[in-house]
């Protein structure tokens, strides 16, 4: 583990270097100022070996010690790094403020042998319980994420699952309601796509699925856009603050990446290539309506353009909003 020293004389600064060598820590470097300690701790923190502890006489010349455990305390990378005071004398109201500042612990000159090997053994004891915690608190953080993300996302297709659009249409609804902004909703399904898996297997059914759900995903332009595996082969997307004509011209881009990437489908009645029906629909959220009036209109829409032949969208127009605004 890698110690350093702030200690403005050489002599003691080679003497304290010494009788930890020969207890062991290998790797020990002194400086003679905080300024000096503060690059070599970045340099160090950027590279493989962090600084570990730190001993900091606090009859440095240059700076306050004190002021040099707060300055040292005060970087975020190195709040969790131990550091022990070396102080003239048994000085209480010093060490008091040592300790106030972030000292864990202190030695008083003549440092002797023994003292000093005990006292860093156990601040280095409690560098590296802390370092495990740490280590154990972030990637526990990484499973959270990845479960939150598990949890949202769809297996096969990395679209939003169904439990996300959910969410997310709730959410969409209120806020677009709060603000007066119109809600799109798209509705999307694979025309003849029981005669894919028929002629070419599920496995290759499952690829299909997700080449079209990248082809939709690609169709919509803002950040804000949601889309969605809705079920089996059914996709949808929630177009926040987007009017009827905005949820028809992603509509348009969807058939054109559709064809544009020309996935063969050899058992289509209606083309060479895999199509999609789309039903539109898009509203202002009021408190007379729910979001799964829209949820019916968009799929009314897909049921139409599936009636009238596929590989088209349709939409149906909803009712006007009411005058009570959610
Ligand atoms: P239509 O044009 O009327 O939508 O015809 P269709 O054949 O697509 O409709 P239908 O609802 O009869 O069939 C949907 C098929 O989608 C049934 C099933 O074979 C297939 N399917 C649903 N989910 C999956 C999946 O996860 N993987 C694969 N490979 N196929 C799926
Ligand atoms: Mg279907
Ligand atoms: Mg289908």
């Amino acid at each position: 583990m890698k110690i350093i020293i702030i200690e403005e004389s050489k002599t003691a600064a080679l003497e304290l270097t010494e009788m930890l060598q020969s207890a062991g820590h290998t790797d020990v470097s002194d400086v003679e100022s905080l300024d000096r300690a503060l690059r070599a701790m970045q340099r160090f923190a950027s590279g493989e070996t962090p600084v570990d502890l730190v001993l900091i006489d606090l009859d440095n010349h240059d700076t306050d010690g004190i002021a040099a455990i707060l300055t040292v305390k005060s970087h975020r990378e190195f709040e969790d790094i131990p550091i022990i005071a070396i102080a003239e004398n048994d000085d209480s109201g010093e060490l008091d403020r040592a300790f106030a500042a972030g000292a864990s612990d202190y030695i008083v000159k003549p440092v002797g042998r023994t003292e000093l090997r005990a006292r860093v053994r156990s601040a280095l004891q409690l560098r590296r319980e802390m370092v495990k915690r740490m280590l154990r608190e972030r990637e526990l953080e990484r499973l959270a994420r990845k479960l939150e993300r598990m949890s949202n996302q769809d297996g096969l297709t990395g679209l939003a699952n169904r439990r996300c659009f959910d969410d997310t249409l709730i959410r969409e609804w209120v806020r677009n309601g709060r603000e007066d902004n119109p809600v799109g909703l798209l509705m999307i399904d694979i025309d003849h796509f029981k005669s894919y898996n028929d002629a070419l297997g599920h496995v290759n059914g499952d690829v299909c699925l997700r080449h079209v759900a990248n082809s939709i995903r690609s169709a919509t332009n803002r950040p804000g856009d949601l889309v969605a595996r809705y079920g089996g082969e059914e996709f949808a997307i929630i177009l926040p603050n987007t009017d009827f004509n905005g949820a028809l011209v992603v509509a348009g881009n969807i058939h054109a990446n559709l064809s544009k990437n020309s996935i063969s489908h050899p058992a289509s009645q209606i083309s060479r290539s895999v199509t999609v029906s789309i039903g539109a629909a898009a509203v202002v959220p009021t408190c007379g309506s729910t979001p799964e009036h829209l949820i019916q209109a968009a799929d009314t829409a897909l049921y139409q353009a599936k009636q009238s032949g596929r590989n088209r969208t349709e939409s149906v127009s909803l009712p006007e909003p009411d005058m009570v605004r959610q």
